[in-house]
């Protein structure tokens, strides 16, 4: 089936501001989720391709792509080993999306959907999804990485498999609520149902806590963690590594890790888009007479020719030297600056030669001096 075009999944226009396109998707993700339509296919496609048209059209550099080069700016054929993207490929989590804009407070399905639903304690959980600053330098950023992080994070206890209780050991009805998971206080006239304090809704309670985590089902472990960099990503790049946030409880999945990248300055390098710049220093006599020049890349030395008569802040194009795209729309350029470096010590033999070279300077040896001075000579009359 042919995709749909992204403008036309959330209707709006081409033009439509930021605002316009997040209050849409809020509006429909609300209507199409699948918590709110339980076994409703159409609605989960509907909501997934929601999802899909928002990530796309929220961030300003992926919407230019889309604009430009349609479905195939995001075509995992077009990018290079299918491995590019960050996320693992293609696109995000929809939930993950969903949480992202609606905010991550635990309670936002009972507020929006209004609906007071406590999590069942005895049901199986996801673990959290956790994230990682990772400071990378712009070589990582550029030509991709391998990674080894050191976290610690609650991990499912290996004992009870995230149970909490020791082997063999049932759970037993909660004496407090009588397996209820609530239990009822008058106040005046009254009565209020509250959440069980002792088993905390579930109703029942563990008969013996597993020694190894004390009940919790879950223990701190630090752990290395591989994660690889692709080639291309910048500063705010978010890469997914799958199950390794914190353990589930009761045979639940665990959540995922979000690696946040910041790339730090280079000493040498800038980076715009995906292209690289560097200012090189060369002599005016270099400048005057052309040079062949020796210039940083970062995937090893270049030279580029410099013609005679080169002026200072003349940007030289290095096809292809620059930073991969991560949508695999080719290679960005390496733009070498030449910025003229003016000599401040001179031996008495170089003053003398520059004095000479002065004498034999006439009105058309530096035309754009002239015509300087000309128009200067109107503006003092
Ligand atoms: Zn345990
Ligand atoms: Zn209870």
């Amino acid at each position: 089936m042919a995709k749909r075009d992204y403008y036309e999944v959330l209707g709006v226009e081409k033009g439509a501001s930021a605002d316009d396109i997040k209050k849409v998707y809020r509006k429909l993700a609300l209507k199409y989720h699948p918590d709110k339509n339980p076994g409703d296919k159409v609605a989960e496609e509907k909501f997934k391709e929601l999802s899909e048209a928002y990530e796309v059209l929220s961030d300003p550099q992926k919407r230019a792509a889309f604009d430009e080069y349609g479905h195939a700016a995001f075509d995992p054929r077009a990018r290079a080993a299918g491995r590019g993207a960050p996320g693992g490929g293609g696109f995000h989590d929809p939930f993950e999306i969903f949480r992202e804009v609606f905010g991550n407070s635990g309670g936002i399905f009972s507020e929006l959907f209004g609906e007071g639903r406590a999590a069942d304690p005895t049901a199986p959980a996801r673990g959290a999804d956790l994230r990682f600053d990772l400071q990378i330098t712009l070589e990582e950023a550029v030509l991709g990485a391998e990674k080894e992080l050191n976290l610690t994070r609650p991990e499912t206890c290996d004992q009870c498999h995230g149970r909490g209780a020791e082997a063999g050991s049932a759970l037993k009805p909660c004496v407090t609520c009588g397996g209820r998971g609530q239990v009822e206080t008058s106040r005046g006239i009254f009565r209020i149902a509250q959440t069980c304090p002792r088993c905390e809704g579930a109703g029942r309670v563990i008969e013996k806590p597993c020694r190894a985590c004390r009940g919790s089902g879950r223990k701190d472990k630090s752990s290395k963690v591989k994660i690889r960099i692709p080639a291309g990503v910048d500063t705010g790049t978010r890469l997914r590594s799958m199950g390794n946030g914190e353990g589930g409880l009761r045979g639940g999945p665990s959540g995922d890790l979000y690696v946040i990248l910041h790339v730090r300055e280079h000493e040498i390098f800038r980076r715009e888009d995906d292209d690289l710049l560097c200012d090189v220093p060369i002599s005016f006599v270099q400048a005057a007479l052309g040079a062949e020049i020796e210039v940083p890349t970062l995937s090893g030395r270049a030279s580029i020719r410099i013609p005679a008569g080169t002026q200072p802040g003349t940007v030289f194009r290095l096809k292809g030297k620059g930073v991969k795209n991560l949508q695999g729309l080719g290679y960005g350029d390496l733009l070498v600056r030449v910025a003229l470096e003016v000599p401040t010590h001179l031996s008495s033999a170089q003053r003398g030669k520059l004095e000479e070279f002065a004498a034999l300077c006439d009105n058309n040896s530096h035309p754009q001096a002239k015509s300087f001075f000309e128009r200067a000579k109107e503006f003092f009359k």
